[in-house]
């Protein structure tokens, strides 16, 4: 198998209690399948963006979401949402 250039969209979202964003999505990353990990583990510890720093309130997102934004498999007739 070959994972070609599959990429991973990881959403980054505020969780500050005070904050107008709270719970709303403001920045997505987008990395490589293979970094996805170490995007996850070194978040925060200096993977993070600027644009990862909430615009209301300056603090750090939370990753909270992963999306395959390439590598879906496409529908085969049967209708449902499955995850596999
Ligand atoms: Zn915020």
């Amino acid at each position: 198998m070959h994972a070609g250039d599959s990429t991973v969209t990881l959403v980054v979202r505020c969780e500050q209690e005070p904050c107008t964003r709270r719970g709303r999505v403001f920045n997505e990353i987008v990395v490589p399948l293979g970094d996805v990990e170490l995007m996850w583990e070194g978040y925060g510890h200096g993977a993070e963006d600027v644009a990862d720093y909430c615009p209301a309130c300056g603090v750090l997102g939370v990753l909270s979401d992963v999306l395959l934004s390439s590598d879906v498999p496409a529908p085969e007739g049967s209708s449902g949402g499955g995850v596999r």
